[in-house]
Formats: C-alpha cells, structure tokens, sequence
C-alpha cells in the first residue's frame, strides 16, 4: 500500500545561530532561532514521514521542553523516523520540497542536500527533489526574518489491511 505525508516548519532568524538546512552549513550571519539545530528541511521532513503513517508529530515524538532534545542533530531525530517508518515496514518512493528564503541564494547548495536526504532516507538523488524560493520580499520569510520549508513524501508499505 501507499500512503502520503506533508509537512511543513517555519524558524526565525536570528544573529549567532548558524544556519544548517537540509544537513548543510550555509555560511550566513543569521540562522535559526531553535531549540534544537533549527533544521527547517529536516524538520518538515520528519513531520512528513510521520504525517503520512498518521503517526503524530515532531513535537510529539521529541518534545522540546525535554532535555534530551536540547541542541539535538536534526539528522538523528530524522533517522530515529525512519526507523519508525521501517519499523512500520514501510520505506519512502520520494519527496519534494520547497524552501522558502530571501537570502542566502540556495541554488549552490541543493544538491549536497539531496544528497545528504537521500542517504538519510534510502533513496537515490533521483528521488529526492529540493526546490528553493524567495518569498518576494513579503511577509516574514521575504523580510529576512524567517525560513520556511514545506515536504511531500510518499512511502510504501507492506500493510494493506488498513491497520497500523
Ligand atoms: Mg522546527
């Protein structure tokens, strides 16, 4: 069976955070606000995968008022979901995702994230589509004051009784 996920994050942006966006670095003097690493890709990302399972949310599986999750690598709460999915028996097909930015220019830096997400997930760059936008200089995003990221992934299963 198939099922599909979106999900969608948003972080400001703030002076001395630096700013990591699908696993990179992007050299820029403001990044995200955030109690973990503030990755807004990995973040919608997770947000899909466990969406499309109907299995709640990030904040439900590593709540940020628990320590634990203070500062934490966004590429290890993504591969404790896709241990999840797997557990559920179910793998990802593929995924696209937009990211909303004013500035820095993210062309240059798509493709390590496809790659970077595509080894996290098991799947070939092929699969893996990251887009990125400006927001027209309107509201937060296009005011420099936030980044937004929004994912749609589907997966594939075993299951198809329905049940989970
Ligand atoms: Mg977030």
């Amino acid at each position: 069976m198939i099922r599909i996920g979106s999900g969608y994050d948003i972080h400001r942006l703030v002076p001395g955070r630096p700013l990591i966006i699908g696993g990179v670095t992007i050299p820029f003097p403001r990044g995200c606000e955030a109690h973990s690493d503030g990755d807004v890709l990995l973040h919608a990302l997770i947000d899909a995968l466990l969406g499309a399972l109907a299995l709640g949310d990030i904040g439900t599986h590593f709540p940020p008022e628990d320590p634990q999750w203070k500062d934490a690598d966004s590429r290890d709460l993504l591969r404790r979901t896709v241990a999840l999915v797997q557990a559920q028996r179910f793998m990802p097909v593929n995924l696209d995702a937009t990211i909303i930015l004013q500035e820095p220019k993210l062309k240059p830096h798509t493709g390590e994230m496809r790659r970077i997400v595509g080894g996290e997930l098991g799947l070939s760059t092929d699969f893996v589509s990251i887009k990125a936008k400006t927001k027209e200089r309107q509201d937060a995003a296009g005011q420099g004051l936030a980044v937004e990221a929004w994912v749609s992934i589907l997966l594939s299963g075993e299951k198809h009784d329905g049940k989970l």
